[in-house]
């Protein structure tokens, strides 16, 4: 789930006779045919983006199924009705044009040079059009973009970020100083072309890194945040904080694994790896109590303002290593009943997983973005009496190779 992946950017298919440009026929998926992206090999985001949708999913089920062979029984991958333009997050790396005009676009793959892009099959459109706007006012406002050689010029990348329910939209402009001249006028004449923006936010990486975001920002314009809802509940995300990049497809995948937890308002449910605490926090209202454990102190502290936000009650998260947690937990003698999982791309690890045999919930629910690691950490549980129940994959990275998977065991012997 950690997966940000197809962070590039990719220019879409070239218009067929009779498209009448944006908002076209041609805009929206048709998923018989495959897609040419002129930038596909040197952007490397989309590695599917010459399949068909329907291929594309079928591959992906191939793959799931060949994995876990024998272990586990692999019910029809749960995919998008419509898979084009579902980043809600989208990133573009600013250079200037051999003719010294600013341009937007993507790294090529493997180096720093900027692959100049318009328009990309999987970004949000209005984000892709915020951004045009944005490059094709730089020269009348003087604003130089920066130059990773030389270090000189002020504005490095902008990053968007826009809410799927809400429609809410976060500019972040990544410069290489807080101090903007010319800037509340720039802001004032982007926010009247794009009425839609909700906030501007200012962020400052002076820094020789290929981190996008720094650590200093300001408001520009409206609150600094935005929000957005999953599953009904309300999530309030700031430039650094870590949200699902398809929003609506996360829905089906939280959905998808809090209908396989059989929950009936009596558990107590441990979000394990918890983020932010989104999928714990949409299960709330169906379980006793939530116990959420996460690493990164950042996210522990957005899912406790996430938990009272949305009225949340029975909710404790903690900053802690899962397996030690577990460990922890397993010398105490505390019983969750579900064991709801989702780690990040290597999947689990040996304390955690002996652990979690040790507390022997009634179900595990076990949320994976890399069906390897997730195949290596069922063997494990199913040696030490789980029985892996049912699996389900679920499309979150439409054109890229990616594939997420929810299982359900339980009945430990
Ligand atoms: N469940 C969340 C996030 C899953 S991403 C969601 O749906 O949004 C995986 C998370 O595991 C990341 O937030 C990462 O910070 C966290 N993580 C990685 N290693 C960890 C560890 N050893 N112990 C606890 N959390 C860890």
């Amino acid at each position: 789930m950690a997966n940000d992946q197809s962070r590039r950017r990719q220019q879409e298919p070239a218009r067929r006779p009779g498209d009448t440009g944006r908002g076209a026929p041609a805009d929206r998926p048709r998923q018989d045919r495959a897609f040419r992206c002129p930038v596909a090999a040197r952007c490397g985001g989309c590695q599917l983006s010459h399949m068909p949708y329907a291929e594309q999913l079928a591959l992906k089920q191939k793959r799931v199924e060949e994995l876990l062979h024998g272990l586990c029984p692999v019910a029809p991958i749960l995919g998008m009705s419509q898979p084009l333009h579902y980043r809600n997050k989208v990133h573009a790396v600013l250079a200037v044009d051999k003719r010294g005009l600013p341009v937007s676009g993507v790294y090529a793959m493997g180096t720093h040079r900027v692959v100049p892009v318009q328009h990309c099959l999987i970004e949000d459109e209005r984000a892709d059009r915020i951004i045009q706007t944005i490059v094709s006012m730089l020269p009348r406002y003087k604003l130089r973009v920066y130059n990773e050689y030389t270090h000189r010029g002020f504005l490095r990348h902008v990053v968007i970020r826009t809410g799927h329910v809400t429609g809410q939209i976060m500019v972040v402009l990544v410069a290489t100083s807080l101090s903007f001249p010319g800037g509340r006028d720039f802001v004032r004449e982007l926010v009247e072309r794009h009425p839609e923006i909700t906030t501007v936010v200012l962020n400052e990486n002076s820094r020789q890194t290929s981190v996008v975001l720094g650590t200093r920002e300001t408001v520009l314009y409206g609150d600094g945040f935005m929000e957005d809802s999953l599953c009904g509940k309300v999530f309030r995300i700031s430039p650094q904080s870590f949200y699902q990049v398809n929003a609506r497809q996360c829905e089906v995948l939280y959905r998808t694994a809090i209908d396989m937890a059989g929950l009936t308002g009596k558990e107590t449910l441990l979000d394990a790896y918890c983020g932010t605490g989104t999928i714990g926090l949409c299960a709330a209202d169906h379980i006793e109590r939530l116990i959420g454990v996460e690493l990164n102190a950042d996210a522990v502290r957005d899912a406790r303002e996430n938990a009272r936000r949305n009225g949340v009650e029975n909710a404790t998260f903690l900053c802690e290593d899962a397996g030690r947690f577990m460990v922890r937990m397993a010398r105490e003698g505390f019983r969750p009943d579900v064991v709801l999982m989702d780690p990040p791309r290597a999947g689990s690890d040996e304390p955690f997983l002996r652990s979690l045999l040790t507390l022997a919930p009634e179900r595990i629910v076990y949320v994976s973005c890399n069906p390897e690691t997730l195949a290596r950490d069922l063997r494990i549980l199913v040696r030490g009496g789980y029985r892996a129940e049912k699996a389900v994959p679920v499309d979150m990275f439409p054109f890229t190779e990616h594939v997420e998977t929810v299982v359900l065991l339980g009945g430990k012997k």
